[in-house]
């Protein structure tokens, strides 16, 4: 069968949260790896969901997204950030973050343009990039103590004349970062000073902690005018199998991605979406609430992972913590990785695929959070009473 494999995707191997995940079908571990809530979102967006497909809304979608997401969207990043936003040409509805990344690169991406990317990235960048047939430049999050930081030399090395495009994620999986005041201003400077789009994946913009609050690229100077910022139901309403993401900024740039998202899936999810546009209006403490609970969560792993000598580090935002398999005496993660189910019943993600610079990510493993207390209790349990050297 490889032979018959297109070369575009040659380079880019089969995604590691399906490798991982069947791993843990097959194992009957307890699954930290693929991040997805194991409980469902609110009750009253389900019972939106199940109006609307009782209602008659089976029928597609409008392209970019049934009107009423469309302006819930736009309320939602005026309420939370100041964005003003025209709903009938600045926002379009897509099947999850992966297909408005996926339109964005693209739509606005020739063969032989080089994108810059965060690195460690969420495996479908590195797809998309090679699907676009366009040229790679990951810039470095870089452990300093007890945290990641974007390596601002690097950006400023990176980033130039030739670069068509910026794709950011923050918060950032998986290192848990959320970008800062100096990082932020560094991009929107490198941004500006060479017309470069920037693309910024904010999927877990509500899942961030210890006070901290996202802060948009878009409402940087300079940055309203280049930026394109996602978003998902998947990880702020706990809807990950729904599939319903968006894309927002300025009309100049949304009609490219429009252009090639209804040449993917067209529209989704059609009975969802107005579901989707009840919790943005309406669940906002559930989502406060998510926050709260994912940080005892968090604090609840990385003090039991930091017990085991896995030296994890506490995240910003999103809901992984990195840790570091070196101290264990193992080769890589994958090695790790592959060997903790039968140590532990437990399964992680090894963080090699997110990465270009296969010697950054070679020791680094991901735990997922989103999880009942009593799942990762019971983890933590099985992982202290295992053998995890190697
Ligand atoms: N971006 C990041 C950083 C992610 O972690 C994920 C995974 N949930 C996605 C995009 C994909 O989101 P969706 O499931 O909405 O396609
Ligand atoms: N975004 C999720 C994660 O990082 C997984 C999504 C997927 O399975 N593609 O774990």
């Amino acid at each position: 069968m490889a032979d018959r494999l297109a070369r575009r995707l040659h380079r880019v191997p089969p995604t590691i949260f399906t490798t991982m995940s069947a791993l843990a079908a097959r194992t009957g571990a307890i699954n930290l790896g693929q991040g997805f809530p194991d409980q469902d979102g609110p009750p009253s967006v389900i019972e939106a969901a199940v109006a609307a497909l009782r209602g008659g809304r089976n029928q597609y979608a409008p392209g970019p997204g049934v009107p009423e997401l469309r302006e819930a969207v736009a309320r939602h990043q005026r309420r939370c950030y100041g964005i003003d936003l025209d709903p009938a040409d600045q926002v379009v509805v897509t099947a999850g973050a992966t297909e408005a990344i996926a339109a964005a690169v693209l739509g606005l991406v020739d063969p032989g343009d080089e994108v810059a990317v965060t690195e460690p990235y969420y495996d479908s960048y590195l797809a998309t990039i090679e699907m676009a047939a366009a040229v790679r430049r990951p810039v470095g999050m870089r452990r300093v103590g007890e945290e990641f930081r974007l390596d601002v030399d690097a950006l400023r090395a990176t980033v130039g004349d030739r670069t068509k495009l910026l794709l950011v994620n923050t918060p950032h999986n998986p290192t848990g970062a959320v970008l800062d005041a100096t990082e932020r201003a560094a991009i929107a400077e490198v941004a500006v000073r060479h017309d470069v789009v920037v693309v910024v994946d904010e999927v877990y913009e509500h899942l961030v902690y210890d006070g901290r609050r996202h802060v948009p690229l878009a409402t940087l100077p300079g940055m309203a005018e280049r930026t394109l910022s996602i978003s998902s139901a998947g990880k702020s309403f706990s809807f990950t199998g729904w599939k319903v993401g968006w894309v927002t900024g300025p009309a100049e740039l949304v009609a490219p991605v429009l252009s090639a998202k209804q040449w993917l899936t067209f529209t989704n999810a059609a009975p969802l979406q107005p579901a989707v546009a009840h919790a943005l209006d309406h669940e906002t403490a559930y989502v406060e609430e998510l926050a709260a609970g994912l940080q005892s969560k968090r604090d609840l792993l990385c003090d039991g992972l930091g017990k085991l000598g896995l030296d994890p580090v506490r995240p910003e935002g999103t809901y992984f913590t990195l840790s570091n398999v070196s101290t264990l005496g193992w080769p890589d993660a994958m090695s790790f990785c592959e060997a903790l189910p039968g140590r532990a019943g437990v399964v992680a993600i090894p963080t090699q695929p997110f990465y270009d610079d296969a010697d950054a990510g070679r020791h680094l493993v991901r735990w997922a959070f989103c999880k009942e207390t009593s799942v990762l209790e019971r983890a933590l349990d099985q992982l202290s009473n295992a053998d995890l050297t190697a």
